[in-house]
This record gives structure tokens, sequence and C-alpha cells, in this order.
């Protein structure tokens, strides 16, 4: 079966490990790519419940443990129409790398269904988590694989599916993180990874002027309106900066003519989505809508944040915020952007130098999220809780440790021209890749 989308992940790591001294230097990691390309385990189960008019219904459940050299399998559940064994391998592959990247011993893996929540009750959501896990229940465990939320499976469905394990399991355990604060989830485990991403983005920022410049004053293009997006953008406006879009699966809301979202503008937002509906909603609140439309080519930013989902930025979008004079790009989405669009951004770092775009991949830049769910996953085991405080310092520390190690391994590894940035794409990859081959 072709499997465009892991492929394309597969491909991009591969060019950046032969682009640089790694296999020259480590000869024996051929090998371990080779073997790394295979998931160790997949799983493919049949999800049958009932919905409100008591008919049957059956959907395609996952759960692909790709690599366990680091630690338990980690990694989210997505719950969309177009979930499939490709999409679930490039994301379990990715998860690999990513987690690799948070410094903590995690694993990679990755699951979910091709069910749709849109236009289901909640009853029928709660049926359908009740019966997914009840199958994904006899393959994990808090040492062996340990799932959380992705796109569709937010805290609410992960409680549905922590009662169901507890349940046939018989056992408490931190077998899934991005639980509720009162039933074992960390403090900003909900924040982790929109706040992780703004956290890798000033490092770029504070590297690229010298230490002189920051979100202050600077505009954001961000799109998404899930978790990600929100806690992303309320944290570019705690720093100062100014967020002018954010989008649904449906289109773009724009911010113009000088006018940009507030905390309670974003707040609004989560409450839309909540009900599951559309932003269209905020419209009246002096924002326009762009039915059908991603924002790329409609704002004119320093920093473009993609928080929705894989290959949401084209080459020629990538080409339209570089001639708009972007000079930030990170991924908050995995794979936000197509291979077009970093070819572009990678063609532009190393023409324009010190005066270019630059672009950190979401291995890197979103790995904020997952490594509190390692940090959830630390608190379960030790019984205890830290303080968001606490957890928020953590979170810092790593992102701060892997944007250095994405820095420190492009420059040791592909060593870039003078004047030129690292590039962040290459380092996280070799840098991930390195130390699960290791591992292996
Ligand atoms: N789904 C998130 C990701 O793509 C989080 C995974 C997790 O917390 O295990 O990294």
């Amino acid at each position: 079966m072709a499997e465009p989308e892991f492929e394309q992940a597969y491909k991009e790591l591969v060019s950046t490990l032969e682009n640089s001294s790694l296999f020259e230097k480590n000869p024996e990691y051929k090998k371990a790519l080779e073997v790394a390309a295979i998931p160790e385990r997949v799983i493919q189960f049949r999800v049958r419940w009932e919905n409100d008019k008591g008919e049957c219904q059956v959907n395609k459940g996952y759960r692909v443990q790709f690599n366990s050299a680091l630690g338990p399998y980690k990694g989210g559940l997505r719950f969309h129409p177009t979930v499939n064994l490709s999409i679930l391998k490039f994301l379990g592959f990715e998860q690999v790398f990513k987690n690799a990247l948070t410094g903590l011993n995690m694993g990679g893996g990755k699951g979910g269904a091709d069910f749709d929540p849109k236009g289901k009750s909640d009853n029928e959501i709660r049926k359908f988590c009740v019966a997914f896990m009840t199958e994904l229940s006899k393959h994990i465990g808090a040492d062996t694989d340990v799932p959380a939320g992705d796109i569709g499976v937010s805290p609410r469905e992960i409680g549905w599916m922590f009662g169901t394990y507890r349940a046939i399991r018989n056992r408490w355990e931190g077998v899934l993180t991005g639980k509720g604060g009162s039933w074992g989830g960390s403090l900003i485990r909900p924040e982790a990874t929109g706040y992780g991403l703004v956290y890798y983005v000033d490092h770029m920022i504070a590297y690229a002027s010298g230490g002189k410049e920051s979100f202050k004053g600077k505009t954001v293009a961000i799109s998404g309106s899930g978790n990600v997006a929100q806690y992303a953008a309320l944290k570019v406006i705690e720093l100062g900066g100014t967020v002018v879009s954010l989008s649904d699966s449906k289109g773009a809301l724009i911010a113009e003519d000088g006018k940009s979202f507030s905390p309670e503008d974003v707040n609004a937002i989560a409450a839309l989505k909540v009900q599951r509906k559309s932003l269209t909603d905020l419209e009246r609140h002096s924002f326009k809508y762009l039915a059908g439309a991603r924002p790329w080519t409609h704002v004119k930013v320093d920093i473009a944040l993609p928080c929705a989902t894989q290959n949401e930025v084209s080459g020629d979008e990538a080409k339209a915020l570089i001639e708009s004079g972007a000079k930030f790009i990170a991924e908050g989405s995995n794979m936000g952007c197509t291979q077009e669009a970093i070819d572009a951004f990678e063609a532009h770092r190393k023409e324009k130098k010190g005066e270019s775009i630059w672009y950190a991949p979401g291995k890197a830049a979103n790995a904020g999220g997952v490594a509190v769910s390692g940090l959830e996953m630390a608190q379960n085991s030790a019984r205890l809780s830290w303080t968001s405080e606490e957890v928020d310092e953590k979170l810092k520390g790593i992102m701060k440790a892997c944007f250095d190690n994405c820095l420190e391994t492009a420059k040791e590894y592909i060593t870039p021209a003078e004047g030129e940035f690292p590039s962040l794409v290459a380092g996280a990859n070799v840098a991930g890749f390195k130390k699960v081959a290791a591992a292996m």
C-alpha cells in the first residue's frame, strides 16, 4: 500500500542525515536507519460501538509501536476521518525523534482511529472511547506504551479512556497522559505544546538578533484553533507579540487594519471549540473570516506558526511568507510544512545568510507537549504533583536544551557557511536520530 505521508517524513529525515557527516563518523548508523524505518509493532483492530439510535457502527483502530529503544512507546491518539496507517506511521516516526529531543526516556508511537467526532453526540463519543480502549488496553501499560491526546482527543476523551483502562485492568497507573488535574494529570500539560513552541522561537529570535530582540513588537500568524494554537497565541500575547490570524478546517480568521487577537478573543475561540462550532461565529468581532483559506498568503508578519495539521504550508505559501518579509517559521503541528516549503526556507537560509528566514521543524519546536507528558509520567510514578511553576520551569529548561542541541548538532555535523544560520531541521534530525541509533 502506498504510504505518502510516511515516505515524506522518512525521506525528509534521510536527506538531512545523508547531507551531514553523521554516516561518515558512524557508518554503523546506516544499518540503524534501516532498522528504525520499520515499526517494532503495528496493532490494528476493529472498534464496534453503538450510536444514539442503537445502531451498530464500526471504525478502524490502530496503535503503531514504533521504537522503544529509549523507553516505553509514547505518543498521542488521533481521532479523525483521515486517519490511516500512512499518517500514523509518519506521526509515530516523527515522534521517535521528537521524544529523543526532549532528553527524557521515552520511545515513540502513535495511534488513533478513522472516527470523526464532528457531528457526534457526547454520548456517542464516550461510547466510542470505551470501545476503542476496550481493545487498546490489551496492548499498553505504564511501562509499555503510554498514549496521550492529539487531534480529536482532549482531556475529556482521555478521561473516558483512562476510566475504561482502570476498570478493565483493575490498575491505577499512568497509562495515559494529558489527564485532568484532579486525577493524575500534570499542571501545564494543556498549555505545554503551545508554550514550548513559543519558548523555542524565543531562542531563535534571541540567537538571530544577538540577544537584542524578543517577541516584543513582533507580528505573528498562527493557523489552527485547537489546544496548540490557543496556548501559543496566549503566550505570544503575554510576551508582547501581536497575533493576527487563527484558523479552523474551513477557513482563516484574520485581524486586519492594525487589529489583533486579545486573550479574551482566544478564550472565546476556546469556548466555541468546546461546542464544536466554527470560527465564523467570531467574524462579527471585527475579524475577517476567509472561507477555504489558510492564513499564510493573507498576512504580513514577522513570525509564522503553523499549528493545525500536516502539510498546511505549501511551497508557494512558503515563498509568499518569505517575500512578505517573515523571518521565523516554526511548526506547532507535526510536519506542518510540505517538503517544497522546507526546501524554499532552507534555500533562502543558505542564500541570504544572516538576513534569511529561519525554519524550525515540529519534532523540535513542538516537543514541549510530549515533554510535559514525560513529566506527567514521572509524577505518576512518584505519586506526587509538581506546581505549575515547577513544571513550567522544567519545560523552559527542556526547550532551551532542545534548541541548543539542534543548533550545536547542526554546527558540528553540517557546518554552516560563514554568516549562515545553522540548519535547525538538519540539526534536529541528526541529534534525534543519533540518540536513538546509539540506544538501539
Ligand atoms: N500528540 C502530541 C505530539 O504530537 C503529544 C503526544 C504525547 O503527549 O504523548 O507530540
